[in-house]
């Protein structure tokens, strides 16, 4: 059955749907019979169907890259006419950015309005401050200690092709995030869209056209991961691979990179805690949690999924976060009130529901949620369980949905906290809620996580670093650090007549 959802959609979205969909390769469409289904999550219906790219489909776009990295128009382009042409990219998303949200909220299962103001809105943004960088890809000049007259500088050079990798959670966003800088620096692209959610990355393609690149230089392959993916990540010619993803696939990327020890920047799962002190302001808190686990049904790598609270105001927690759970609104991502949307997959919410189920098996006490909401799609309510332990697999583990576990620790002992919040194998974000700045600023520098809000819960910008500690990733995205992901230095030293 074809989805009921794609009436509801705009002109715009609904022509993009009835295109006929191949692999964008070297600026030209290219067709294959072998297709995957593109699913619904509101109702499990179909919208679409895309090209299942194979490896020798990768090596087509991977030859298309290296040619347009290694001659042709890219390659001689000034700085200025490369940001110019990412700034028009920015302009672009912007100009489309109604129908690129509604393509991912029905893609994707996402409220609309968050796609639209969340993930496009930053989206564009983000091109815009990569654009900047362009023209300031500068080296220095290097004093030496030769006992003869030298004069040396640096040169920060393009890492050149580069295969990016994405999740489905924020498809459109974690393709931004990877193709604004490499951009920026001059480098080529081939870039695979998860398969569950490959629209957006395929609208990329045609306005990475329309803004005026020179061909070769962005490619997509929709594909399965272990096929188009593993093939990119493995593949001989490409200098780098920037992976969005779980942390057991990025091990993977890690292996399969060895091979030519391509450049790796990997951004993996989280399990990040959020710490309410006794004195926080409960009026900022409680949303701010309720966002932090709640935003994008908790299918964010950084949602803060663990929350542990001052004993003394433990119920008062407790009784708020359930109501404010109950009180958000469940209905499919295009609907513009929805504020909970379908998870990605039945096999997503069939594993979420089994995480739940085994922490009450473990004793963890259900707060509210823990159901299937509406009749087909692939909804879940949002889930507290209180009265967890660290050795708990919903404490331990990344469950990837709506799911908030908590714990308690004594008044005053704030060190237990902190040690509780630390112990996982993860380190991507983390949040303290207290009126008290010395204890804020104290408990943010021993949080192991690579970004840490104080009052509030997801901290991101175009400008800001962004990354994991420990098994959350290697790199940082983001700000200089992504500019530094896609450039290669090169000391230059020139022997002085004296
Ligand atoms: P996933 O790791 O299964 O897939 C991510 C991408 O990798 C997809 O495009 C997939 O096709 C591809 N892939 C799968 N197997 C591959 C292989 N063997 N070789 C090459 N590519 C392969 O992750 P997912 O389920 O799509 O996304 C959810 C995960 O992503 C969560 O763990 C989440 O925490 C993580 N995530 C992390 C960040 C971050 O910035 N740290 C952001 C978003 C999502």
């Amino acid at each position: 059955a074809t989805s009921p959802n794609i009436a509801r959609l705009g002109d715009a979205a609904r022509q993009f749907i009835a295109r006929s969909r191949g692999l964008y390769i070297d600026g030209a469409w290219h067709q294959r019979d072998e297709r995957i289904e593109v699913t619904d999550p509101a109702n499990g219906a179909n919208i679409t169907s895309v090209a299942r790219g194979r490896a020798a489909d990768v090596d087509l776009a991977v030859a298309a890259a290296r040619r347009a990295f290694d001659e042709g128009l890219w390659a001689m382009m000034t700085p200025s006419e490369r940001g110019k042409l990412v700034w028009r990219l920015g302009d672009l998303v912007e100009r489309h950015a109604d129908e690129i949200a509604e393509l991912e909220a029905i893609d994707n299962g996402k409220p609309v309005t968050d796609a639209r103001w969340g993930d496009v809105a930053f989206s564009h943004e983000l091109l815009r401050y990569m654009a900047g960088w362009s023209t300031k890809l500068t080296g220095e000049t290097i004093p030496l200690s030769q006992p003869s007259p030298f004069h040396a500088y640096t040169l920060r050079q393009s890492v050149g092709v580069c295969a990016q990798i994405v999740p489905w959670n924020f498809s459109f966003m974690m393709a931004i995030w990877k193709v604004a800088p490499a951009l920026a620096t001059g480098c080529t692209i081939v870039l695979k869209p998860a398969e569950q959610t490959p629209l957006t990355a395929l609208r990329l393609a045609e306005l990475v056209e329309e803004a005026g690149f020179p061909k070769g230089v962005f490619n997509v392959i929709t594909g399965y991961g272990e096929e188009a993916g593993a093939a990119l990540a493995g593949h001989e010619d490409v200098d780098k691979v920037a992976f969005t993803g779980s942390t057991e696939v990025g091990k993977k990327i890690l292996e399969a990179a060895k091979g030519n020890l391509k450049k790796v920047s990997l951004e993996l799962g989280g399990k990040s805690p959020m710490i309410v002190l006794a004195d926080a302001d409960l009026d900022v808190a409680i949303p701010a949690i309720a966002s932090g686990i709640f935003y994008n049904m908790g299918q964010t790598c950084t949602a803060g999924s663990r929350l542990y609270v001052e004993d003394s105001i433990a119920d008062q927690v407790h009784s708020a976060l359930a109501q404010h759970a109950k009180d958000l609104r469940i209905g499919p991502g295009l609907d513009p009130d929805t504020q909970i949307g379908p998870l990605v997959s039945a096999e997503q919410r069939d594993k979420v529901l089994g995480y739940v189920a085994s922490g009450i098996a473990e004793g963890a006490r259900l707060l509210c949620g823990g159901q299937r909401s509406g009749g087909e799609g692939y909804f879940v309510q949002p889930t507290i369980l209180a009265d967890t332990t660290s050795d708990m697999a919903v404490v331990r583990e990344e469950i990837f949905g709506p799911v908030l576990v908590t714990a308690t620790f004594k008044a005053g002992d704030v060190a237990s906290a902190v040690k509780e919040a630390n112990d996982s194998i993860y380190g991507l974000a983390g949040s303290v809620f207290t009126r008290d700045i010395d204890k804020a600023h104290m408990i943010a520098a021993k949080m192991k996580a690579g970004t840490v809000g104080i009052n509030t819960h997801h901290v991101i910008d175009p400008a800001l670093p962004f990354g994991g500690f420990g098994q959350s990733g290697w790199g940082r995205e983001m700000g200089w650090s992504a500019i530094e992901l896609y450039t290669e230095l090169k000391s230059v030293g020139v022997a002085l007549r004296a």
